[in-house]
């Protein structure tokens, strides 16, 4: 994966997330009318081979708050299903793709179908598989001191996930950036943390912050950029969308939501 790094002058000031509104994975309550609230345009164009349509979720600045969901400890994501469960699940599920089956008129038990409720329940373990893991048990040991103060970029992260209305894919790629405080985090480790994310149940706006807080929450960084750019199949394959529309989320903390400059940077050095 590519590493760019820039030298840098500005002043810099650091993030102090108050508390993170991780529960359990999810955001919460205040979280959620928070993002809703900081999703102002969504510009939509033609041309160029597709539409994008861009999410701007820049964060306000952290505030006091009263609600008791952000006051929990840490944050920390907890693991929400384990896989002994998982594998108990099973045939409850099977079950369930079998009754579907039926219900789109199909024959559960002709030959080409018989085995499919247990494939499909097989994969969609996979797809999710995000809940079986935590961001802590992927960064131990992935953590550096180290004294550099250089932007690092990680870009073009493979991204697979399922939309949490449909059931269907969205797929994509995540570009993030950090600015360190004085910790490093393992490259490889960053591509982790999108992958325990998008094995879930998601929309991409979710997603796009639940990285960017994993990052905070890991290193500490003086500020995350993260933007997630995604084609959304349940858009494009009921026509609301075109095949090669892309759906771009960004949630930009600490520098980068602060100093133009460093956004910028940021943006043009992943846009290259
Ligand atoms: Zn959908």
């Amino acid at each position: 994966m590519p590493r760019i790094q820039q030298q840098r002058n500005d002043a810099m000031s650091s993030i102090t997330p108050n508390s993170s509104p991780l529960e359990n994975g999810f955001l919460n309550e205040e979280e959620k009318l928070k993002l809703a609230g900081t999703s102002p345009y969504a510009v939509h164009h033609n041309g160029g081979g597709g539409d994008v349509m861009v999410l701007g979720t820049r964060e306000t600045g952290s505030q006091p708050s009263t609600s008791k969901n952000s006051a929990s400890s840490g944050g920390s994501d907890k693991k929400i299903r384990d896989p002994l469960d998982a594998e108990k699940l099973l045939p409850g599920m099977v079950q369930s793709y079998k009754s579907l089956i039926a219900s789109v008129g199909e024959d559960p038990d002709r030959q080409g179908l018989k085995k499919t409720p247990e494939r499909a329940a097989k994969a969609l373990m996979f797809f999710t598989k995000g809940y079986e893991q935590k961001i802590e048990d992927v960064l131990n040991d992935a953590i550096f001191d180290e004294d550099h103060d250089e932007m690092v970029i990680v870009k073009d992260i493979e991204m697979f996930s399922l939309c949490e209305h449909h059931l269907v894919p969205f797929i994509g790629k995540v570009s993030i950036g950090y600015l360190p405080n004085k910790r490093l985090l393992g490259l490889s480790k960053v591509a982790r943390i999108v992958e325990i994310y998008s094995r879930r149940l998601q929309v991409q706006e979710r997603l796009t912050k639940q990285i960017a807080l994993a990052m905070v929450e890991a290193i500490s960084p003086m500020g995350v950029a993260v933007i997630v750019e995604a084609t959304h199949m349940c858009m494009v394959m009921r026509g609301v969308q075109k095949l090669n529309s892309k759906t771009i989320t960004s949630t930009m903390l600490g520098v980068f939501r602060d100093d133009p400059k460093t956004r910028e940077e940021f943006l043009s050095l992943v846009r290259s």
